[in-house]
């Protein structure tokens, strides 16, 4: 079965979770993370929403509105409003899957302290809007998650150094992987050095049961990708047998995971060191597999194809079609797996009802609509041409 998602994990990871622990191993990551993204530091967390909850927290940004997409990774709603901040959604632009930077703008109040701008799917964020409201709106701090994008550019100009800071997550369904894992990517020696303090102060040393646990979590990870035993992956998933992999969040609940306040492990770190390295590598062969999507696909009917975008790094290729579900369905008894990310707008969920909505109406159409194609690793030329194929040939007949 061909995967809708599949780590770029290979046996240098292996070799290097295994390898014993040496003091530094985190901050070897955080430099080589750094270096990768061009910026001056590097500051490692446990998730990405940490990242988020403690940069606000070294901002000193409590109490205050925090405006961020209605259709991005509920955690990121979570993470506001566990630093103790009110989420303010903006919807989608009607031309892309990223917050309308101009609603954005124009939710800005006296209560505003920060904006979350996100390149989602690996959409670059419009960094001419960015710009724009930071000259009229300096008091605004502009945090960019990179969770989706780790280095796109917006006409040549990496979206992650566009702000104040930025923040990345790691876990297997990101572009690359620390197992689990935040990243924060920063200038200011300053505000690097607070959250390094926060850190230390707020955040417990991961201890020798967690690296257990995630050893044993990487060593899952690779029989249960493998083509032959994805069947059964797939099966446990859908009966509901996995956790984390398939339901990441709870309609009615505000909460973050149970360890999310111990430090990266050293395990962690040296996975991660070694997928920085992969990344240039990652990307261009997302970037290649979107242009043939895009030319293989173009005019199928019912089907709309997502815009090839110049410095995108398209953690996901986005289709858009009616009548999802019944297609969903036929691939994967060809033996395809198609997905559905974002299934939900965040303000509709049950925990956020009530909240601040600037809605468009884009975004719950959105999120029955979306249609991810694997772009993974393991697709190549023969698998790209199984899946075009099976798409033609089923969406023709519906
Ligand atoms: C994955 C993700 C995060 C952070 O996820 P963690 O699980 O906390 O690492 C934040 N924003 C977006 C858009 C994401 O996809």
């Amino acid at each position: 079965m061909i995967p809708r998602l599949k780590p770029a994990l290979g046996r240098e990871e292996l070799t290097a979770a295994l390898r014993p622990s040496s003091p530094d191993d985190v901050e070897r990551f955080e430099q080589e993370f750094a270096s990768r993204m061009g910026q001056k530091h590097a500051v490692a967390f446990p998730y990405g929403r940490t990242a988020l909850m403690m940069l606000l927290e070294a901002f000193g940004i409590k109490g205050r509105e925090v405006i961020c997409p209605a259709y991005t990774c509920v955690v990121v709603a979570h993470a506001i409003v566990m630093s103790g901040n009110e989420p303010v959604f903006v919807d989608s632009s009607e031309s892309g899957f990223n917050m309308d930077l101009s609603l954005a703008a124009g939710a800005i109040t006296e209560k505003t302290a920060a904006i979350v701008a996100t390149s989602l799917f690996g959409y670059p964020v419009d960094l001419g809007a960015i710009e724009q409201i930071r000259r009229e709106h300096p008091h605004v701090r502009i945090i960019q998650d990179c969770c989706h994008s780790f280095d796109c550019s917006w006409k040549g100009k990496p979206v992650q150094r566009a702000g104040d800071a930025a923040f990345f997550g790691m876990n297997i369904s990101k572009l690359m992987t620390s197992i689990f894992g935040g990243m924060v990517s920063i200038d200011d020696d300053s505000l690097a050095q607070r959250l390094r303090d926060l850190r230390d102060q707020k955040l417990e040393p991961a201890p020798f049961s967690k690296s257990l646990r995630r050893l044993a979590y990487l060593l899952a990870v690779y029989p249960a990708f493998s083509p032959e035993l994805y069947g059964v992956t797939n099966a446990m998933e859908r009966a509901g047998l996995l956790g984390g992999l398939a339901d990441y969040y709870d309609e009615s609940r505000i909460d973050m995971p149970a360890d999310h306040l111990q430090r990266m492990c050293a395990i962690e770190a040296r996975v991660g060191c070694v997928q920085a390295t992969k990344l240039p590598e990652i990307i261009a062969h997302r970037r290649r597999l979107a242009a043939d999507y895009d030319r293989d696909l173009r005019g199928v009917g019912g089907l709309t194809l997502p815009p090839l975008v110049e410095g995108a790094t398209y953690s996901h290729y986005v289709a858009r079609i009616a009548s999802r579900e019944a297609l969903i369905e036929k691939m994967r008894g060809h033996g395809v797996q198609l997905g559905r990310l974002i299934e939900y707008c965040i303000p509709e969920m049950k925990a956020y009802q009530g909240k601040k909505f600037i809605n468009r109406n884009v975004s719950p159409r959105l999120k029955n609509e979306t249609l991810n194609l694997p772009v993974h690793s393991s697709i190549g030329e023969a698998q790209r041409e199984k899946i075009v194929r099976l798409l033609k040939q089923l969406i023709s007949k519906a």
